[in-house]
């Protein structure tokens, strides 16, 4: 048998619908995340990610791969015409060359909002489907931060779906999909999709599992059960939606792959999605006003490790800005001794800070730029310069283990009692790696200050004496009435009052 061809491209975008950067692709490049043929293979064969999965499938089942693009950026605000429309035209006229084509393996997020399309991964997937024709099978890996629609399951044959918060499972959720594409490609097997929806942006507790408790963890289980109890259910993708897209299909989205029964499917993900509705308002974590928050910082240590502390509002992670200085400037003000805090986005500072050199001291307007009017504006610090990187890191944690994070140039600041990480690029924290690299132990802190939503519990939660999160004013707030959404579906819970 000759071997199969396999297409694969990857365009992952978790778009903020009301941040001020926007994800154009010269950010795209500017965080190496625009990846073209050869370099595709060369940065993640061999990682814990969807591609590095895309090349174990091809060794193990002789797959030709080809492999046109990769595009992924930190969360940010929407990607422009101009960009997505380059990325579906890199992607489309691969695949034009490359027919014909056994297979298509499409890794995508699923929040991306562009400026000019409802949905734009559904899209994406109509278009590929009407290259290829109704009998190639196409199957879609999902962030479980999808905000998803309907489109993916009419022109997608699989849809698997992250079943981790921290997301540690890319690797093993592209596996799911390539064992069912190869087994469709075979014909083994004749998967349909279904997709269901309900009326409401936010539910699933922001698909965070690593606590070990809570509605995603529950779901999940159920998930499992109704596998379990019905073998032509291949497949079942839970997505507890980004809340900050403002896209027609915002929240928390199901699919369900099954083999050839459609009804089934559907049925299953009806179930599922009732039991998402009625849990939609338990949550696990809160946000801590700061002066509660630096209360805890300033007292004894209760036990071994550092105090954790995710600035989980001005995440890049989660599409904040990265440059807010609100946390910062309490932990100024409240003296703190042995702190770290990683990271502040600011390319002007950290270039300052390695024109003065390891043992300078500096004085200079920190951060604060991007977004002034959310998360804090720039505040005037005096530091000795510590540290300076280049600000590659290999991660070497459970998250994307393997694969590179970037500060870019970078520096370590040292401001009173606080170390700060002054970084040219928006970076979340999500590995140990990244205090290491400036010769700084993570574990021997006193506290660490973290941009940082949920990834980094992955690594750091088990070294840390506590966890708590703030609520320092940034763009991801719980409070969703503050943005002026103009694209959802209304009514929706729990900005419309529906019982
Ligand atoms: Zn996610």
């Amino acid at each position: 048998m000759a071997a199969f061809r396999v297409f694969a491209a990857g365009m992952k975008h978790e778009s903020h619908s009301f941040c001020a950067l926007p994800a154009d692709l010269d950010r795209f490049k500017a965080g190496g995340g625009y990846k073209r043929w050869g370099e595709i293979p060369a940065a993640f064969r061999g990682t814990n990610t969807e591609w590095g999965a895309i090349f174990d499938l091809a060794g193990k089942h002789g797959w030709i791969v080809i492999h046109p693009l990769d595009a992924n950026t930190a969360p940010a605000g929407p990607v422009p015409e101009e960009t997505y429309e380059h990325f579906a035209h890199v992607i489309l006229s691969a695949l034009r060359s490359a027919m014909p084509v056994q297979g298509v393996f499409l890794t995508l997020h699923g929040a991306m909002v562009t400026t000019h399309l409802p949905d734009a991964e559904g899209e994406l997937v109509r278009r590929v489907r009407g290259v290829v024709g109704p009998s190639v099978p196409v199957a879609v890996t999902l962030d479980l931060h999808a905000n998803a629609g309907p489109a993916l399951a009419e022109f997608a044959d699989i849809v698997s779906c992250y079943r981790t918060t921290p997301h540690v499972d890319m690797h093993e959720t592209a596996s799911r999909a390539g064992e069912l594409l190869q087994a469709a490609m075979l014909g083994t097997v004749k998967p349909v999709v279904a997709y269901a929806q309900r009326p409401m942006m936010n539910a699933l507790d922001q698909g965070r599992t690593i606590s070990g408790h809570g509605p995603m963890v529950d779901i999940l289980k159920r998930a499992d059960a109704e596998r379990a109890s019905d073998n032509a259910l291949l497949d079942i993708g839970i997505n507890a939606g980004f809340d900050w897209s403002d896209k027609i299909n915002v929240g928390p989205s199901i699919f369900v792959t099954a083999n050839g029964d459609r009804a089934k499917a559907q049925a299953a993900a009806e179930r599922l999605m009732d039991f998402a509705w009625e849990t939609r308002d338990i949550k696990t974590i809160r946000l801590l006003p700061m002066d509660e928050a630096m209360a805890i910082a300033r007292a004894p240590a209760e036990g071994p490790g550092p105090l954790l502390i995710g600035d989980y509002t001005d995440c890049p992670g989660g599409a904040g800005v990265g440059d807010g200085t609100n946390l910062l400037a309490a932990m100024i003000a409240n003296d703190l001794q042995g702190a770290a805090l990683g990271s502040i986005a600011d390319g002007a500072a950290a270039q300052a800070c390695i024109a003065a050199g390891v043992g300078a001291t500096v004085t200079l307007d920190l951060g604060g730029k991007f977004d002034p009017a959310n998360g804090g504006g720039p505040i005037r610090v005096t530091g000795v310069v510590k540290a300076v990187s280049d600000g590659r890191v290999v991660r070497k944690g459970p998250f994307a283990t393997g694969s590179v994070t970037n500060y870019g140039p970078s520096a370590l600041l040292q401001v009173g009692g606080i170390a700060v990480v002054v970084a040219t690029h928006r970076v979340q924290i999500d590995d140990r790696e990244q205090f290491r690299i400036f010769g700084l132990q993570p574990e021997t802190m006193n506290i660490l200050a973290c941009k940082a939503m949920n990834h980094f519990r992955a690594d750091y939660e088990k070294m840390g004496r506590r966890l708590i999160y703030v609520e320092s004013g940034g763009i991801t707030s719980f409070d969703w009435s503050k943005y002026p959404y103009r694209n959802i579906r209304r009514p929706i819970w729990p900005l419309d009052d529906l019982k």
